[in-house]
């Protein structure tokens, strides 16, 4: 088992941003508000993710490191129409075969935490207040031909804030920070109070900069049964500035042919071929119209009508650009 675990974090496991992705995932669907990385060389030497969310019991800690093991897969309706971010249990399990991994847990309503430790087996009380902390020691120290792949520590870094990243543009309620070396590295407070427009319009401003925004337009359309909010920059913007292109389905962060086929072409008359767009949407559509289950890192989504998405995604973009449409 541990064999197949560690083929498993082969596909899974690239480097250290994808442990930090695959953590900060468990802790946003575990209800946490506020989550908190830690870094040490990159993320090589250490990934700490410690979150406020609803706990682990201290008999399913064991559970939890096992390979599908998932608490979030009801029966198989459930997998069409899954809405938290994970959902295969694999992902801890992958990580702890190439890493010294503990995890630490103090559920909600309960007085006591505890610690596991993945390698001995150990399962010792603790101290914290309620939430989790999974921490990811020597990462590939048990396969140094995957270990030798990585590369520096700032780049590895970048690549994990990154990963976070792209998790708080989408989740605008949530605090996150981030720490290298014992240094504040980014911090995004939550947006608490503001109407989701709002909410979404500050957290963008916060983790993107305020000139994003500014220079940016907002994009809110809904056809056939496809909704598409966001903000795509104004022209002049996308010539000058760094390639934002962040697009989420359904809450879940997607790179997507079909979708950046469709911006490029929203803006094809205005940019005049010139240069990338900029953009980040959020397409609300019906599950059952998508299939999310296409790749281990769940990074694609496969639309089962593209025709469709291309359109609406087409239209939102030019509406906002104020594109005459032929
Ligand atoms: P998945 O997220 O696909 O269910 P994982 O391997 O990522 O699989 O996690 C296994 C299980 O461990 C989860 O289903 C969940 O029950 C538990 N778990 C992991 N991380 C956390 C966390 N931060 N807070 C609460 N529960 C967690
Ligand atoms: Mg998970």
């Amino acid at each position: 088992d541990e064999l197949i675990s560690q083929i498993a974090a082969g596909e899974v496991v690239e480097r250290p941003a994808s442990v930090v992705r695959e953590l900060v995932d468990n802790a946003l669907d575990a209800g946490a508000t506020q989550v908190t990385v830690r870094l040490l060389a990159g993320g090589v030497r250490l990934i700490t993710v410690e979150d406020d969310g609803a706990g682990i019991p201290r008999d399913e800690l064991p559970v939890a490191l096992r390979r599908h093991a998932t608490s979030k897969i009801a029966d198989l309706h459930d997998l069409e129409t899954v809405v938290t971010m994970g959902f295969r249990g694999e992902a801890l399990a992958a990580i702890a075969s190439v890493s010294e991994a503990s995890i630490h847990s103090r559920p909600a309503g309960q007085d006591s935490a505890y610690r596991l430790d993945a390698r001995s087996g150990e399962l010792r009380p603790t101290a914290r207040n309620q939430g989790t902390t999974v921490e990811i020691k020597e990462l590939f120290f048990s396969t140094p031909a995957r270990r030798k792949f990585l590369k520096s520590d700032n780049t590895e870094l970048a690549h994990c804030v990154e990963a976070v990243r792209r998790h708080a543009l989408a989740r605008p309620e949530v605090g996150f920070a981030i720490w290298h070396e014992g240094k504040l590295v980014e911090q995004w407070r939550a947006v608490v109070g503001a109407a989701p427009e709002e909410a979404l319009a500050r957290r963008l401003a916060d983790v993107l900069g305020e000139d994003f925004v500014a220079q940016s337009v907002a994009v809110q359309r809904s056809s056939a049964g496809i909704g598409v909010i966001g903000r795509a920059g104004v022209p002049d913007a996308a010539r000058s500035r760094a390639d934002h292109q962040y697009c989420y389905v359904n809450g879940r962060f997607v790179r997507d042919k079909v979708v950046s086929h469709a911006a490029r072409s929203a803006y094809e008359d205005v940019l005049h071929g010139q240069k990338q767009p900029i953009y980040a949407l959020y397409i609300t559509i019906d599950p059952a119209r998508i299939d999310v289950n296409v790749h281990p890192t769940k990074i694609e989504v496969r639309f089962r009508d593209s025709r469709e998405v291309h359109q609406a995604v087409r239209h939102a973009i030019e509406d906002a650009l104020a594109v005459p449409r032929a």
